[in-house]
Formats: structure tokens, sequence, C-alpha cells
């Protein structure tokens, strides 16, 4: 199976297959138990809920948590290096967001569910199944789902107004299907070089309705806004323009950063850039594509967030919960 993976990988890259063995070992046991949190507050005096809801947790090899190699190492390499390594990093919870705005509800991502690791679900693209398999170790039960945890709630997928994707990692697109009906933001960019790559998981986008923010920002006047001047022309994705795209290549080339106006405060929502608010600009770690992209929409992000009443809201963050009633709390 190991030097199956190995092999795939390679003739994905185009180059000689040199099969060795891979020896994985198990991941640690879950420690956390990652919670939803829920912030309240206002748009133009109305009330918006901002949910951050974990669909169970995803642990990525040390030499993925940590960015083991240089920035010179191309992602070829960068990709091998995770792939052989044996071990893997603490779990990190798995955040999509979900804002009951004025205007109707959106999730920013939709989490994975337990197809992930069902076989038979990858049956559209065996390579991409065992390939995402062999990096990533995701839990997560059908309790855990943001479809199950959105029931929860009170809250039918299929009502929602629409669901933008931070980029199409397994991870973030895993729930899709339980939005049926519901229009998919991604980027033709990602969506393509995913597609090429093997990653998107074709067993959540077959049939999606499917929107691309790249094509839709072309076809759209820009405006003029200290937003757009740092991250380039971006897309209102509400009539009151309070929820806003933009297209930041670089973790993947069409990942997507968004930001929420409340009357408190601006929540940025920034997918995988960073693994942690706290490690913005700090370190490039993670399986970025390109870090000189990377690098440039974590400058923009840190000038447009220096002033207060601004959280950053990553993906994988822990302290996610922390960062929203600190930012509630600061905001009143
Ligand atoms: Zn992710």
């Amino acid at each position: 199976m190991s030097s199956f993976v190995r092999c795939v990988a390679v003739m994905l890259f185009q180059t000689a297959c040199v099969p060795w063995a891979l020896n994985p070992t198990p991941p640690p046991p879950i420690s956390m138990e990652p919670q939803a949190a829920l912030v309240t507050a206002t748009i133009g005096g109305a009330p918006v809920r901002v949910h951050a809801i974990p669909s169970g947790t995803i642990a990525v090899k040390n030499c993925h948590r940590s960015n083991c190699l240089d920035e010179s190492a191309n992602y070829r390499e960068r990709f091998f290096s995770i792939l052989e390594d044996e071990a893997f990093a603490e779990p990190m919870p798995i955040w999509s967001y979900v804002i009951e705005h004025p205007e109707g509800a959106f999730a920013i991502d939709t989490g994975e569910t337990p197809a992930f690791s069902d076989a038979r679900a990858w049956s559209c693209d065996e390579r991409a199944g065992q390939l995402s398999q062999a990096i990533l170790k995701i839990e997560v039960d059908a309790t855990q789902t943001l479809a199950a945890q959105l029931s929860g709630l009170g809250l039918s997928p299929g009502a929602f107004k629409a669901v933008v994707l931070t980029h199409a990692h397994a991870d973030h697109v895993g729930g899709i299907p339980d939005f049926a009906g519901v229009p998919i933001w991604t980027t033709r960019a990602d969506f393509e070089a995913g597609t090429n790559f093997g990653i998107i998981p074709c067993r959540t986008t077959r049939g999606a309705m499917l929107r691309y923010l790249d094509d839709a920002i072309a076809a759209t006047p820009p405006v003029s806004s200290a937003e757009d001047a740092q991250l380039g022309p971006g897309l209102a994705m509400t009539r009151d323009g309070t929820l806003r795209a933009w297209m930041t290549p670089g973790h993947t080339p069409g990942s997507v950063v968004l930001r929420l106006t409340t009357d408190q405060g601006l929540l940025w929502f920034v997918g995988d850039l960073t693994f942690a608010a706290s490690e913005l600009g700090e370190t490039l770690a993670g399986i970025h594509g390109d870090f000189e992209g990377v690098k440039k929409t974590t400058a923009a992000i840190q000038a447009l967030t220096s002033a207060p009443k601004s959280v950053i809201l990553a993906s994988h963050d822990p302290g996610v919960p922390a960062l929203l009633s600190g930012w509630r709390a600061a905001s009143p």
C-alpha cells in the first residue's frame, strides 16, 4: 500500500518511480475535542450570529506542521518529504464558519465527513484518496459533520444563501454534498489546479452548483477601498457588501480570504494562510503552493488587521473560541 501510494505520487509528478517503503506510525490519540463557538454582533443594527463549527480534527505530518524544508524546496520535494515523514503532529480542529447574516445564512468551508476514510467514497479518484489518506489523519464521526451540527442549531443546509470555500482541499470541501442546490463559491484557479493535481475530491464536487469567484471578479467593475488596494479586486457576497471575498493565490492557486464587517468590528476568515492567528507572519508552515503569494497575502492581512477591532480566524486554529470571545469583549 505504501509503495503504491509513493508510486502514485511519483506518477502524479511525472518523474521516475523509485518505490521505497513508507513506515507510517499511528497518529497520536486525539487529545482535544474542539467545541463549537458562537459570537453575536450587529450589522446596521440587525443581529448577526457567527458560529465556528468543528467537524472533527485533522492531524498533519510533523514536516507539514513545521515546514521542515526551507523555501528553496519546490512543491514536489516538499510533498515527498511530508509523505515520507512517519510522525503526525498534534490534531487540530477543522473549523467551518457559519454566518447568520441579515440577508441569509452563509457557510465558509464545509469541513470533512466520515467519507474521507471510506475507500468506496473515493472510487471516482482512488489516487486522490490514497494520497490524501497518506498525508492527513482526519477524525470525524457522523455526529460531527457540519450538516449534523447545523441541524442541531435548527439550520438547514439547503436553505443557505451560499457556501464560500477558502480553498478546495479535502478538509474544506467534504461537506459540499449536504448543500444540494446551494451555490458553492470556489475559484476556477483552484478547481482546475486541484483537478489536475487530483486533490479536489470528485466525490464532493460532482453535481455541485459551482460558482467561480475569479470569473465573477473579472466581470465586476472595481471599487476603491483599502482592502481592494491591499488584496486586489474582491467581490461582495452580500447586497450590503458586508461579506466580501478576495482571491489570494498562495496556499493554493485560488485561495480565498473573506471579511465580515459588523458594527462591532471586522472578522477575517483566512483559511489555511496560517495554521493559527498567532503564527501569522512568524512561520510559513503549511503545504503552500507558492510562498511568495502567501507572504503577499500575509503582509496585506497584517496591514488590514493592525487597527483594533479585527480578528483573524484561520481554519485549524485551536485558539478560535478564545479569539472570538476576546474580540467580542473588546468590541461592545
Ligand atoms: Zn485545511
